[in-house]
């Protein structure tokens, strides 16, 4: 049986890179950066995007692509700062891919768009397997999931280029040791961006904006 189940998945990892990377033509045609954001529920990606989208006004245009599983909350909670959002709900799907990226992008407005940032469905897993088109990966792990996830979740941690650990003012509340998070991520991606972020607070969201700032900017230079 397992036999069998492996060359079924790689011919739709196949097809989804193909519909990826028109969407990644759609992306540099329009001058867009691509984000996808991924973490498990609840680590804070629609807060972090709030955050960023607060601190980016009128400077960089924005626009969202919010995943979940049901409910538009999170594209209500986008559009109330002004940004335009799509929302796909994969009624049930524990991850997106290419082709619903490719549907969403025809109901976005992309003249002036800087930033697009997906928000993938709270999942460490799948997510990490499906390309968009996005230019870079993107996660948060927030330290109430606790410091063992790098190691449980691999390819996530690899292929992202920035780790956001986010509600650092938890931390006194919790046995998370960010230094074992730094080591096990270090271990799986050597050359990933690693900033300690509240959400809550603001604490380290300067930097992880500088980060994302220059990484637009010089998306654009090319
Ligand atoms: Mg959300
Ligand atoms: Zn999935």
């Amino acid at each position: 049986m397992t036999q069998m189940k492996i060359p079924v998945v790689r011919n739709i990892l196949q097809a989804n890179d193909r519909l990826a990377d028109a969407n990644r033509k759609v992306f540099d045609g329009a001058g867009i950066f691509a984000i996808n954001l991924m973490s498990s529920p609840g680590a804070g990606k629609t807060s972090l995007l709030e955050k960023t989208i607060d601190a980016l006004a009128g400077r960089i245009k924005m626009a969202v692509i919010e995943g979940d599983l049901q409910s538009d909350f999170d594209a209500e909670r986008i559009q109330r700062k002004g940004v335009q959002a799509v929302q796909i709900n994969t009624e049930g799907g524990c991850h997106l891919d290419g082709n619903m990226i490719q549907m969403a992008l025809e109901a976005l407005e992309l003249r002036d768009v800087e930033l697009l940032v997906i928000e993938n469905v709270g999942n460490l897993v799948c997510p990490a397997e499906f390309n968009l088109g996005e230019h870079e990966k993107v996660m948060i792990l927030s330290v109430t999931e606790g410091h063992d996830k790098p190691l449980k979740y691999p390819l996530m941690f690899q292929l992202c280029s920035a780790l956001l650990i986010n509600k650092i003012d938890l931390l006194p509340y919790t046995d998370c040791d960010i230094d074992v998070i730094r080591s096990s991520a270090r271990q799986l991606n050597a050359n990933q961006a690693i900033f300690e972020i509240s959400c809550r607070t603001g604490d380290g969201l300067p930097e992880w904006l500088d980060w994302l700032e220059a990484k637009v900017r010089s998306s654009r230079g090319k």
